[in-house]
């Protein structure tokens, strides 16, 4: 392989992984339980999802319940009706940094918004550590170039691990702004192929807020929810469960399980 196609595997790779932990096991796994995490697989995200993404799996989880309640209105966290598309990579920034913070100092409605989460807010996060994992990245990019010579294979590993945010900024603010709705949802949530295939399946937010308890989030012809494969992966891997749908329809709308509740 020569050594530019190794730098755009490993970004692929990386990019991937954040994508996996993101969307299979954060999402679709511990906000929504539409897939099921093995006792190891939710250990492994609760112990390493912080150090992987930069993101807490508790914080994130309970930012994006807060969304799912309050989609699209003043105590939304991130949308971008009331924000700018550039706007918003700092608003979502904002509120994650907020609802960590009210996680951690006890806020009742906060705290009780994940109570089903049986674990605790990253221990790097309350002790105001959270650049560690972006500093190990770096780490480990600049050991590459220092070590070894290659500088394209750190930066190819270095831009990789933090693609996150520009993820979520993508479903953040396009497929709450931009592209087609199958549903009559109270909020601007789109359907935004572009960022379906970018964000694996993430782009179908009208969809995705139609069903929050669906693993699939592809529902007409013609889409495809990459993020789902991922689930099925991980699920002949032994490493989740896909959750079928609640017979009862009327649940169907719920933002997560009613363990939550
Ligand atoms: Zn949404
Ligand atoms: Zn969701």
């Amino acid at each position: 392989m020569s050594y530019a196609l190794l730098c755009l595997a490993v970004f692929a790779a990386t990019y991937m992984l954040n994508i996996f932990y993101v969307t299979v096991l954060y999402h679709r796994g511990l906000t929504h339980g539409a897939v099921e995490l093995h006792p190891f697989t939710r250990w492994l995200v609760v112990h390493t999802g912080n150090w992987v993404t930069g993101l807490d799996p508790k914080g994130w989880s309970a930012m994006h319940r807060a969304h799912h309640v309050h989609s699209d209105t003043e105590l939304d966290p991130h949308s971008p009706r009331f924000h700018s598309v550039p706007a918003l990579m700092l608003v979502q920034l904002r509120s994650y940094n907020r609802m960590l913070k009210r996680l951690i100092t006890g806020d009742a409605e906060a705290n009780r918004s994940v109570r089903d989460l049986n674990f605790d807010v990253s221990w790097l996060n309350r002790h105001g550590l959270w650049a560690l994992p972006y500093l190990l990245h770096a780490g480990i990019a600049l050991a590459l170039g220092i070590v070894g010579g290659w500088w394209l294979l750190g930066a190819a590993y270095w831009l990789g691990m933090m693609t996150h945010p520009v993820q979520g900024w993508m479903v953040n603010a396009f497929a709450h702004k931009y592209g087609g709705r199958n549903f009559e949802t109270p909020d601007d949530s789109r359907n935004n192929t572009a960022v379906a295939w970018l964000v694996f399946g993430e782009g179908y937010q009208n969809n995705h807020h139609h069903s929050p308890r669906s693993a699939n989030f592809a529902m007409r012809s013609g889409e495809v929810d990459l993020g789902y494969g991922l689930c099925l992966l991980a699920q002949k891997l032994g490493a989740v469960r896909v959750i079928p749908l609640p017979a009862d329809a009327s649940t169907i709308g719920e933002p997560y399980s009613p363990t939550a509740q």
